[in-house]
């Protein structure tokens, strides 16, 4: 598969954290722009699993973002949660089904 040349693979090693929706257990943190990155209280993630827009309350626990916070985003930002959201989920499935083939 043709790597996605927006995602850089130097992400950070932080404390494991949860997806409040899936339970989804992740330990790394990385930007798109390859930014060095420590999750901070009011940082967005989006889960690998589900693609949940999450807010961080501090640098291990994560909450569900209100959708008035997505749409106060700029722009881009905004649109990049939104599309990364919907494809993340999509990216997780068939991974765990090639996964499950080999
Ligand atoms: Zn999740």
């Amino acid at each position: 598969m043709k790597p996605d040349p927006n995602f850089k693979d130097d992400a950070a090693d932080i404390a494991p954290y949860r997806c409040p929706r899936c339970r989804y257990r992740m330990d790394a943190a990385s930007t798109l722009t390859g930014a060095n990155c420590q999750p901070k209280a009011g940082d967005f993630s989006i889960c690998m699993r589900c693609g949940l827009i999450m807010r961080f309350k501090d640098a291990t626990h994560l909450r569900a973002a209100a959708p008035a916070e997505i749409y106060d985003l700029p722009a881009k930002e905004r649109a990049m949660a939104l599309k990364a959201s919907m494809v993340i989920p999509y990216g997780y499935a068939k991974l765990t089904a090639q996964r499950r083939r080999s």
